[in-house]
């Protein structure tokens, strides 16, 4: 198949996108790139990456950061487990490596957060190793050029597909190769309506040559994601409120937020609000109105956020539930790392003439992890 891989690399070279970290060879800003890349467009990561590396120039910088600014510096990317994963092997790596990222897959894939994904691409892309890196791109381009009946969610076709990119793989070129499978599919191999006409390698491409691309790749249907109503309490006391940091695991790990939490069966949102904060802080408060209501999607679920104001009455607040919390003024918490849903709550707490449910706000789903 060096045909294939001529065609494709010759392609590649002539019309890849003018991309920050394609200007580099520095192996620790590949990394940064391959992970932020992951679940997330790329026009979305650019301004993320300059600043990330203008705050953490090196690995040194980055096993070192106080938490609360990586996680302000990865605020809005979404799938924080993967600041909190750089981190830690970043610092595996000055402790175990001299701050030097090592050079084989197999080394690192043992630091944390390096799949059979990462590891491939940075010791492909970064040290020129023999590895294919298989990603959702390269799963697509692959099943249309072989004509995989198999379901693609399946981890037994995803497995034949890693084969099967290796056997494409050209010896000594493996960098090239990937980032050129990737870009393919990313611009001419896209999920709808390819662009076959100007493909590289639609003389290789079994879905093209039997007239059938639209059947492939081939994907069972997935479960509805269930749907939940959550109350969050912004509570005052003065010219104050609460926010708390989430535990450092699970979901938005590390992140502040405002105490609240799912409604249960027979409860309304404001009792919900009221019992989640009292469960949460041990405050008791009055829920007054709710000012926000904000439509959210994370991957399995689907989340409708509603935000009460809610006055303080008694108690003294501790973090029950979370790793801190902390009463603070309204424009210091431009100051905190919170997910995307509190981020719009907090648009409307400090632009209260944009305190209203506003019928758009409910009918739009923003994607998150
Ligand atoms: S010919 Fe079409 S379906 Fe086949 S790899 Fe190229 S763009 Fe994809």
């Amino acid at each position: 198949m060096m045909k294939f891989a001529t065609a494709l690399i010759k392609w590649f070279e002539q019309s890849k996108r003018d991309l920050p970290w394609r200007k580099t060879n520095d192996p620790y800003r590949i990394w940064i790139s391959e992970v932020m890349l992951q679940q997330t467009q790329v026009a979305t990561v650019i301004p993320y990456y300059h600043r990330f590396l203008e705050k953490f120039p090196d690995v040194r910088s980055l096993a070192s950061a106080p938490q609360g600014d990586l996680m302000k510096a990865w605020e809005g990317l979404g799938y924080y487990a993967r600041a909190r994963n750089l981190q830690h092997a970043a610092k595996e790596i000055v402790s175990k490596y001299g701050g030097t990222l090592p050079r084989t897959q197999e080394a690192l894939r043992t630091l944390k957060g390096f799949g059979p994904y990462t590891s491939a691409s940075v010791a492909s892309i970064a040290f020129g190793a023999d590895a294919a890196a298989v990603d959702g791109n390269v799963i697509r381009v692959i099943a249309r050029l072989r004509a995989i009946k198999e379901d693609v969610r399946l981890q037994p076709t995803k497995d034949a597909v890693q084969q099967i990119a290796g056997e494409l793989l050209p010896h000594g070129k493996a960098g090239a190769f990937n980032e050129a499978m990737m870009e393919l599919g990313a611009t001419v191999c896209t999920p709808k309506r390819p662009n076959c006409d100007g493909c590289p390698v639609s003389e290789h491409c079994i879905a093209y040559q039997t007239n059938q691309v639209e059947k492939f790749p081939v994907k069972s249907k997935l479960a509805v994601a269930p749907h939940y109503h959550i109350a969050v309490g912004v509570v005052w006391r003065e010219d104050h409120v609460l926010i708390a940091l989430r535990q450092a695991e699970g979901l938005l790990g590390n992140l502040w937020e405002f105490p609240g939490g799912k409604v249960k069966a027979g409860e309304t949102l404001a009792t919900c609000c009221r019992r989640e904060v009292e469960e949460e802080t041990g405050l008791k408060v009055m829920v007054q109105a709710e000012f926000i209501a904000v439509k959210h999607a994370y991957t399995h679920f689907k989340i409708t956020l509603h935000a009460f104001r809610c006055e303080y009455v008694s108690g003294e607040a501790a973090p029950k539930q979370s790793q801190e919390i902390r009463w603070v003024k309204p424009d210091e918490l431009l100051h905190f790392a919170f997910p995307k849903a509190n981020r719009r709550v907090i648009d409307a707490i400090l632009n209260p003439s944009s305190q209203v449910i506003h019928p758009a706000t409910l009918s739009l789903f923003e994607t998150e992890q």
